[in-house]
């Protein structure tokens, strides 16, 4: 019995060894997995269901073969695909999860989010999320025609990577103390997380005992996953892009 994490692969066109790296992934490692999670950011970005590309089919078709097979497939927002819809998870045989979600793993309460709420320090960030994730906004963006949705899309990244070169590394970087703080709301001497691409696992104290957070790599020049199987400790892993 094996459950896997993973996060951050930011699929896009103009990174195929990334994609080829998952499809490899999803033939091999998850191949018998009762469970794979894949926490947010699976897209470099996502402006609704209904811009079909051929690599969003791909990867639909791979998860859904991996789910036929009978590995049970979660779904995460991330800060990028926050509008993957329901309509891509029936297609990927997938089930759509909240940020955050409370699970059993194997007899350890644990918490998994994206990441990215928890980064507070970044109060321009937060603000922006608070409206994005807004329900009524989502609606009116998606009401909006594709080409223009492309268009904002090209203009967010711009932004992004524009304003991010000017922040500090430590606001890019979760809250400590909200850390704690959201681990003693849920009660949780676990938390498994992604989006701040500093893959790590860390102790820490919660409610007075000893705590632990997992955070997942983004694949880049490598692919991370997180295996867990009964009885043990879930182990980070990784392995050369290249050589994947
Ligand atoms: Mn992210």
């Amino acid at each position: 019995m094996t459950t896997l994490f993973i996060s951050d692969l930011h699929l896009e066109e103009t990174r195929p060894d990334i994609t080829g790296a998952f499809l490899r992934f999803l033939e091999s490692k998850a191949q018998g997995a009762e469970q794979l999670y894949i926490l947010g950011d699976f897209f470099e970005a996502w402006i609704g269901d209904d811009e079909r590309t051929p690599l969003q089919d791909q990867a639909a078709e791979a998860l859904r073969a991996l789910s036929d097979s009978g590995t049970r497939i979660f779904l995460m927002h991330g800060n990028r695909d926050f509008l993957l819809g329901e309509e891509f998870c029936a297609r990927a045989g997938a089930a759509l999860l909240d940020d955050p979600t409370l699970i059993d793993l194997y007899g350890t309460p644990t918490l998994l989010m994206h990441g990215d709420s928890l980064c507070t320090a970044d109060v321009e960030y937060q603000k922006f999320r608070a409206k994005m994730r807004n329900p009524q906004m989502q609606k009116m963006l998606l009401a909006r025609p594709l080409e223009d949705r492309q268009q904002m899309a090209r203009q967010l990244r711009e932004m992004s990577m524009a304003t991010n070169q000017g922040k500090a590394e430590d606001i890019m970087d979760v809250t400590p103390d909200d850390v704690v703080r959201t681990m003693e709301v849920y009660k949780v001497p676990q938390l498994i997380h992604g989006h701040t691409h500093r893959p790590a696992v860390h102790s820490l104290e919660v409610n007075g005992e000893t705590a632990k957070r997992i955070v997942l790599g983004d694949w880049d020049k490598n692919v991370w996953w997180l295996e867990a199987t009964p009885g043990q400790e879930p182990e980070l892993k990784k392995a050369a892009i290249s050589s994947f």
